[in-house]
């Protein structure tokens, strides 16, 4: 990628058969992937390590460090096994078995199938609406006794195995870190990923029973919450202050909540996310169509375009590359949509929050310079990434954000965030030395050339005194 081309836009996609092998994962780094997501619903935990181990080989073969994120299922219902998938008749009478084996309610002749969660008789009221297979069956519940609940079916279609049950609008009082989740992060630990997504965040409780268990593992790995029904919006900002970055998961939004809202939900996620400078991933069905079409469709382009118009930090691939037809084409889509957006001058009118604190607001002032010094380009330090994101919370206009740090995590964490690009390096003692050593590296990296203006956001000694400073340096 030369100085010139630089993508602020990062990209994520999840792993799956279409793109698990070798060959592919280098394809899809090549093209420009930042991050890979691993679905915890489809995995076991023997795939989990092997392609977490494939990840890092290929990534160090190409000397392209990605980050891995393990998105946790949380409390999610699903349907049972069935023997052979059901079709499901319009006004037809179902019953939702919470007791597995359990007769349904009455001698008629009614079918059924077994759900995984036994209390969901006392979570949902007569006349709620159940959802099933991505709300593609659609049934309103009629009557519920301690072993099952009568449904009759309003939306007809198959039911088969393991289906996604979906509750509009209830408090579902399953816990929000289960044991399942416990489990697979246990391994994700232990194999090395970058982030935790949790999914169906609904409080900012949630995300601090996570961030508990994760200093009892004494892991630095950082925390996504993944937004995804109506108790997260309504709780939305103590969620953004919680998490480490926001996942706006509109696969699940656009059933948990009436579809005209989710693109009013998605702009008021982004916005709260940039107002207390919190990294953002736009979610789900960006290009869905390339599933099966080599191009996408029109609806498609510009919807990736406005995640970038609105300063998203990433967007995300699911179908599109676990079981899709053309996952690196996505991935250069992606990228070359994002590069256009990018060069829009309406990016350059971003108005970012006034952050309290100090150092926010040296770190502003390099931004403001930045934004006045054409071509120039920011260069920063740090250890636990403070500065990365603070710099990047405050959107510089044109100005990639050079960020060195002696910690391959956060090297690989930084992938996710907008205009960061990561290098790794030890940090002398010195300041003035690791300013030069960085300057050496990216001359190396092709990165900056004679005559570059750069700012230097960094802490220098003064007398015996570490003090923050933003220089202006031109490069020789
Ligand atoms: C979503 O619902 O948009 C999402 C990303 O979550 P999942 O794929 O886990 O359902």
């Amino acid at each position: 990628m030369s100085a010139d081309s630089f993508r602020r836009t990062k990209i994520i996609f999840t792993l799956g058969p279409a793109t698990e092998s070798e060959a592919m994962l280098e394809q899809m780094f090549r093209a420009g992937a930042d991050v890979v997501r691993l679905n915890m619903a489809h995995a076991t935990h023997d795939w989990t390590r092997d392609v977490i181990r494939r990840i890092r080989a290929v990534s160090a073969r190409l000397g392209r460090e990605v980050a891995i994120m393990m998105d946790i299922k949380g409390p999610e219902i699903r349907t049972g096994d069935l023997a052979a998938p059901i079709e499901l008749k319009a006004g037809e009478i179902f019953d939702f078995t919470v007791k597995p084996g359990a007769e349904p309610g009455s001698g008629e002749e009614v079918r059924s199938v077994d759900v995984n969660y036994a209390n969901l008789v006392n979570d949902v009221e007569v006349g709620a609406i159940v959802l099933v297979d991505n709300g593609l069956l659609r049934l309103e519940v009629l009557a519920k006794s301690a072993a099952h609940l009568r449904c009759r079916v309003l939306i007809p279609g198959q039911l088969s195995s393991r289906r996604h049950i979906n509750l509009p609008g209830v408090r579902v009082n399953l816990p929000a870190f289960t044991a399942k989740d416990r489990a697979d992060t246990l391994v994700g630990l232990a194999a090395g990923i970058d982030f935790v997504a949790l999914s169906f965040v609904r409080e900012a409780k949630d995300v601090q029973q996570l961030r508990t268990f994760l200093a009892e593992q004494k892991s630095s790995v950082r925390i996504v919450a993944k937004i995804e029904d109506q108790s997260a919006i309504a709780n939305l900002d103590e969620i953004v202050a919680a998490c480490d970055a926001l996942m706006v998961a509109r696969g699940d939004l656009g059933i948990e909540c009436a579809f005209e809202e989710l693109p009013v939900i998605q702009r008021r996620a982004v916005r709260a996310c940039l107002a207390q400078g919190r990294p953002v991933i736009v979610a789900t069905h960006m290009l869905e169509s390339m599933i099966t079409q080599p191009v996408p469709t029109r609806a498609e382009i510009t919807d990736v375009a406005n995640a970038v118009y609105e300063f998203a930090d990433c967007v995300m691939l699911s179908g599109e590359t676990t079981v899709g037809k053309y996952p690196v084409e996505c991935v250069q889509m992606l990228d070359k949509i994002a590069r256009r957006i990018e060069a829009e001058d309406d990016l350059e009118k971003f108005e970012p929050t006034v952050f309290t604190g100090e150092r926010m607001k040296v770190l502003h002032s390099a931004v403001v310079l930045a934004n006045q010094i054409p071509n120039s380009k920011i260069l920063t330090f740090t250890r636990h990434g403070f500065v990365a994101h603070g710099l990047a919370a405050l959107r510089p206009a044109r100005a990639p954000i050079f960020a060195f740090t002696p910690s391959p995590m956060l090297q690989r964490q930084l992938r996710l965030v907008r205009a960061v690009e990561p290098f790794l390096m030890p940090l002398a003692n010195e300041p003035d030395a690791t300013i030069e050593n960085a300057l050496a590296l990216l001359r190396r990296a092709g990165r900056i050339a004679p005559g570059d203006k750069l700012i230097v956001a960094t802490d220098i000694l003064s007398l015996d005194r570490l003090v923050d400073s933003v220089q202006l340096r031109t490069v020789t």
